[in-house]
């Protein structure tokens, strides 16, 4: 078979495949804990529901505007302005079938072949793969003192001549690191003064702890008017409504970045699916009671999660500020994270993800997301797959087993 160059050099999402891994052993009847997923386990707001089915069942489900629904966009601009300070105009925004569809499309409107996109390491794992989708070359930032967070000189000494975009996700997938003001406000900076586009990702901005305040962007750009701003910020329903099955997010930016945006969408996949929109229409517009209490759920599992990796002997953990995901550093047992996760898997059938996916090796991302007896029994059997003083024995569920190695 032939394929093509761009196919070849694309790897899968592994993130996607470990969840195919997990459900194919659960399948089976395997004791499988899944700390690699990136969903969070609660239901969606009925007010999304109800919207939802109210298209449904008028039996009307057609095409879309390519760029979203007015009523999308509507409830999109209420969120900006609540959550932002800033009153922008339907066609500063664009609806995508998922954050991820928003990102790439960007990318896609523009990146000339070889032009590169700058972010820090670790990093989301799709960046590097969509970057190179969009013809372009993905350059990872890595903090020279071994953190989660460069600097902001460690930023500008990766942009170069062919730089056109920054990316920047906090809280980050998969640290859980909220970037400091400090921080944001540097690149918003470097970016203005370079002229370059620079992507806030706040996929997971309202999924914050300890009282902190999402960062916004907009606090820190010298240029007021949206349509001269290489600003965009990058939203979805997926992870604060738990969504993530709808499909939907959107981008605010500049409107003729947004037109060249929705132009290549309309080619690409025509609008989001319908039924999709009006539920993200109920959800944003409905009771937001349940953002809070999934953030407060989180934030109890995080504790419960870090309290129990710190007191791992030679596990390193920073404690995530957001998100869903820890990052601890295993690298005292195993440097190789994807050797270390596949023994994880197949020793104890624990899932989790390697941290070089993200950049960052002899790191594992394990996700919060799930049950608090997940998090703890997934630890514990982690605990006893690497600790050579643990008991001989263990249960997994029903099932004994030996260790037979040392
Ligand atoms: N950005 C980040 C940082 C993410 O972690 C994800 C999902 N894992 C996305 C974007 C994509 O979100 P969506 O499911 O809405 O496409």
């Amino acid at each position: 078979m032939s394929l093509s160059q761009l196919a070849r050099s694309i790897c899968e999402s592994p993130t996607l495949k470990l969840n195919e891994t997990a459900a194919l052993l659960r399948e089976k009847g395997e004791p499988v804990i899944h700390l690699g997923g990136g969903e969070p386990k609660s239901k969606t707001p009925i007010d999304a529901i109800i919207n939802c089915s109210s298209l449904l069942s008028t039996g009307e489900v057609k095409y879309t505007p390519a760029d979203g629904i007015p009523a999308l966009k509507k409830a999109i601009i209420h969120y900006t302005e609540e959550h932002y300070g800033r009153l922008v105009a339907p066609e500063n925004v664009i609806v995508s079938s998922g954050a991820k569809q928003s990102l790439m499309v960007f990318l896609h409107a523009v990146l000339d072949p070889k032009e590169e996109v700058i972010f820090p390491a670790p990093y989301w794992v799709s960046y590097p793969e969509m970057v190179k989708i969009a013809g372009g070359v993905p350059v990872a930032v890595t903090a020279r003192d071994g953190g989660f967070q460069p600097t902001v000189d460690e930023m500008a000494e990766a942009v170069g001549p062919y730089t056109k975009a920054v990316i920047l996700n906090s809280p980050n997938n998969p640290s859980g690191v909220v970037y400091s003001d400090e921080f944001v406000a540097g690149v918003v900076e470097l970016c203005e003064k370079r002229n370059l586009y620079l992507v806030m990702d706040d996929t997971y901005n309202r999924l914050i702890f300890d009282g902190r305040v999402p960062s916004n962007c907009y606090r820190f750009t010298q240029v007021h008017n949206l349509d001269s701003s290489k600003l965009v910020v990058v939203n979805c329903v997926s992870k604060m409504y738990a969504m993530t099955g709808f499909r939907i997010g959107w981008a605010v930016g500049n409107r003729e970045l947004i037109r060249a945006m929705a132009n290549i969408q309309s080619q690409e996949t025509s609008g989001p699916a319908a039924p999709s929109q009006w539920a993200a229409v109920g959800a944003l517009n409905g009771v937001q009671s349940s953002i809070e209490s999934l953030r407060l759920t989180l934030e109890n599992n995080r504790n419960v999660m870090v309290k129990r990796l710190a007191a791992f002997p030679g596990v390193r953990v920073v404690k995530p500020g957001g998100t869903f995901y820890c990052f601890p550093d295993f690298s005292a047992y195993e440097k190789d994270s994807q050797t270390l996760s596949r023994l994880l898997l197949e020793r104890v059938r624990v899932v989790t993800v390697p941290g070089r996916e993200f950049g960052m090796e002899g790191h594992l991302r394990m996700s919060f997301c799930g049950t608090l007896k997940e998090i703890t029994e997934g630890i514990e059997r982690i605990q006893w797959a690497l600790d050579p003083q643990a008991p001989n024995e263990i249960f997994l569920g029903d099932r004994k087993i030996v260790r037979n190695w040392r």
